[in-house]
């Protein structure tokens, strides 16, 4: 571990409403794969950790759900822990979209969230590569400064990776002297099987559509060592849905669909742990599987009290 003089160490927490690119932002800055991404918003249900290791600093990133509206349980326990991923943070990076510009949602986050916050909050404009002008950003920085007391503004494209450099350096700027907080060699606090199960359910969100992805959950139930090969790992995961045929939907004609699934989770999985993996995968029906309090704890959602 890196014992130098003013090294630095904090909690970032990314915040804006689902699709504007936080989690393509986290993963572009770690040079990992942590949190899914994809095109549906509120693919992101919980919060996610990812530490970036540098020579000088350790920026410890929450990735926040977006926040929504809904009743039931699980979404209310998403809020939460927004709400906490902002709490426990030193600094607060909220991300909008450059050619969107300032929506109400946008500006609903202000409101409910950052008005009352007693902390540095950033402005991220995302997604730049899509202005096919780049002097529009002027009146939008303008705008922006008209909205909140952002500390800094930066625009960036997380997919592209311009800026970023500019936007960690700000970073630094509000992260405190620290020593380390996390060993060089952790870049996440997700058990494998969160992170396993996170990787079949974007699978899922990929290959779905309308309501079905909304209405997925996946538990990796067992995870095991082969006997003779060391480096393969059995995989047993179920995914539950919430209607009978949804869950028709899921297997397919044949059984293809849930192949499809199966072979690109698991091409993804060997890949990004460096084994052969032998994927076992079933779906379930579990009616309002969004209330139940034991299944939610178990798939990680550990605010549930
Ligand atoms: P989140 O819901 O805020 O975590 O958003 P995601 O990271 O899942 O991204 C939502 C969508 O926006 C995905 O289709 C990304 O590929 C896309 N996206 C993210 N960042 C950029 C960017 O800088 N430029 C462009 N053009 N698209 C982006
Ligand atoms: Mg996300």
């Amino acid at each position: 571990m890196t014992e130098e003089k003013n090294f630095k160490a904090g909690f970032v927490a990314l915040v804006g409403r689902p699709n504007v690119g936080k989690s393509t932002l986290m993963n572009n800055l770690l040079g990992t794969k942590l949190s899914i991404v994809s095109p549906k918003p509120q693919t992101t249900r919980m919060r996610i950790l990812g530490v970036k290791h540098d020579k000088d600093a350790q920026i410890i990133f929450l990735d926040t759900p977006g926040v929504q509206k809904g009743k039931d349980i699980l979404t209310k326990t998403v809020v939460e822990s927004a709400v906490s991923s902002m709490e426990e943070a030193d600094v607060i990076a909220m991300i909008i979209e450059a050619d969107k510009g300032w929506t109400k949602e946008d500006e609903q986050i202000v409101e409910n969230y950052l008005r009352d916050i007693d902390k540095p909050v950033i402005l991220v404009i995302n997604k730049i590569d899509r202005l096919k002008d780049k002097r529009m950003l002027l009146p939008l920085i303008e705008e922006s400064q008209s909205k909140f007391d952002f500390k800094e503004i930066v625009p960036i494209s997380a997919i592209k990776g311009e800026n970023l450099g500019k936007l960690i350096e700000v970073l630094k700027r509000y992260i405190p002297e620290s020593p380390p907080l996390f060993p060089e060699d952790q870049i996440t606090d997700l058990p494998l099987k969160f992170f396993i199960a996170e990787i079949i359910r974007e699978k899922v969100f990929k290959n779905t559509k309308k309501e079905i992805p909304y209405s997925t959950a996946v538990e990796v139930e067992s995870l095991e060592e082969g006997k003779v090969n060391k480096d393969l790992l059995i995989i047993r995961a179920v995914i539950y849905v919430e209607k009978d045929n949804h869950k028709g939907i899921i297997i397919g004609k044949k059984g293809q669909m849930l192949k499809k699934i199966g072979k690109e989770a698991r091409e993804e999985l060997e890949f990004l742990l460096g084994k052969k993996i032998h994927l076992e995968l079933w779906v379930k029906v579990k009616h309002r599987w969004k209330e139940d309090i034991r299944l939610l704890k178990v798939l990680g959602y550990q605010y549930i009290s």
